[in-house]
């Protein structure tokens, strides 16, 4: 089992899934903000996403994003059917670049053959294995401890095991995973409706097929397309390159094995009420996505408040209270701020505070310890802190309440 096809749809699938592995291994390195265009940070568990700092604390834009990517998934299914498996799954995209290490159906056996397919697969497991640690380590600090022999235990340990799992997988398993063990092709079959498109044989032309087997012995899951659509089919058009020349020769149409929508002489008809209300959720998934990303893009500073456990309120000589409070402040944004805060008080109440500004880095947090000092109040009562910055891309405001205890004695 392997893919044949040099030219017809085979050749553009391939160019195709060589640009996305291109993508994959170079986007690491394409730096935005100051940071890898696509990186999660595990040390301080942010995610960096084209240009836009996501912090733990913001993976609310996640559930929209999620929600959106599988509208997406859901439509293309519905109306495309296999196209993400046949022309962008990662395990399509690299067995098609591993192809060596499989039979070539056809060809003469050459010694070594096999053997420069194991090499390839390897290499091919170890480079895409290192590019998906750059997806949590900085691509050129990954590189740059490598190279002084210095790597840690946990990049080397997990570019190990994704590079062995990667080998297992291309040179033994490849289109079996997608027929046995893939789940989203076990989708297929209540997603599909009679205008899906798929890659089919035209049964009304029976009598074209000479019975050659060329598309069986291409399909990278074992299959026959002849026996109508199947849930191991990966729409990967191998089948239809094969046919193709034999039908040529034979001077007949060359879609006997083709791209149809749903059964072969259907008209086709994208506009059907199930693609339609699919496309109408991805629309309003991408506004609810666009609109929590724009929330947590304009939310780049944080405070919080609370009061100090290791130091408790006291009275002074002159009836002033004290107050210690442990203060949060963390700026996401890629250029240091000046932070000013300041201290609304009831009537009647006045205060002072210590300190009353702050510098942060970009993407610097910070804890302080804020005293403050009132006088006028009695009992518990409510301040309320603020953090205005300056020196950003704009000013930004952050409030946060205090509560203030004014203790009878000293
Ligand atoms: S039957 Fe499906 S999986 Fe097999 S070669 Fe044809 S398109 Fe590819
Ligand atoms: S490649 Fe075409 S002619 Fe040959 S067996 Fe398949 S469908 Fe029939």
């Amino acid at each position: 089992m392997t893919t044949t096809g040099k030219g017809g749809i085979g050749r553009w699938r391939r160019a195709a899934g060589a640009a996305q592995g291109l993508l994959f291994l170079a986007l690491p390195f394409v730096r935005l903000g100051g940071e890898s265009a696509l990186r999660f940070d595990v040390p301080t568990l942010t995610l960096h996403a084209f240009g836009a700092a996501l912090a733990m604390n913001e993976f609310f834009v996640l559930l929209p994003a999620t929600i959106l990517v599988t509208f997406v998934f859901l439509t293309v299914t519905v109306a495309f059917g296999r196209v993400w498996c046949g022309w962008s799954c990662p395990q399509t995209v690299l067995s098609d670049l591993t192809r060596l290490v499989v039979p070539w159906p056809g060809k003469k056996k050459r010694p070594g053959r096999r053997a420069a397919g194991f090499a390839v697969t390897a290499l091919v497991s170890v480079v895409f294995g290192a590019a998906t640690v750059w997806y949590f380590v900085p691509p050129a600090e990954f590189l740059g401890d490598l190279a002084a022999g210095r790597l840690g235990p946990v990049a080397a340990g997990a570019w190990a095991a994704t590079a062995a799992v990667l080998f297992l997988d291309l040179a033994f398993l490849r289109g079996q995973f997608c027929a046995t063990a893939c789940p989203y092709a076990k989708l297929q079959g209540v997603l599909y409706d009679k205008g899906t498109l798929v890659v089919a044989y035209d049964e009304r032309r029976d009598a074209d097929c000479v019975d050659c087997g060329a598309c069986v012995r291409c399909c990278p899951t074992g299959i026959d397309i002849r026996d109508g659509l199947q849930m191991q089919c990966i729409a990967c058009a191998e089948c239809i390159d094969a046919c193709r020349p034999i039908m040529l020769k034979l001077k007949r149409p060359t879609d006997l094995v083709g791209y149809f929508y749903g059964e072969p002489g259907r008209p086709r008809r994208l506009a059907r009420p199930a693609v339609l209300a699919l496309s109408a959720g991805t629309l309003l998934a991408l506004a609810a996505t666009a609109a929590a990303a724009g929330s947590a893009a304009r939310n780049t500073l944080d405070l919080t408040a609370i009061a100090s456990a290791a130091v408790a309120p006291s009275r002074s000589p002159d009836g002033s209270a004290r107050n210690v409070f442990e203060v949060s402040l963390e700026n996401r944004a890629h250029r240091a701020v000046a932070v000013r805060l300041s201290l609304a008080l009831p009537p009647g109440v006045e205060g002072t505070l210590r300190p009353d500004a702050v510098e942060l880095e970009a993407g610097e947090h910070k804890r302080v310890r804020l005293a403050v000092t009132a006088r006028g109040g009695h009992g518990k009562l409510t301040a309320t802190l603020t953090a205005t910055t300056t020196g950003g891309e704009r000013p930004l405001t952050r409030t946060s309440p205090l509560s203030l205890v004014f203790p009878e004695g000293p």
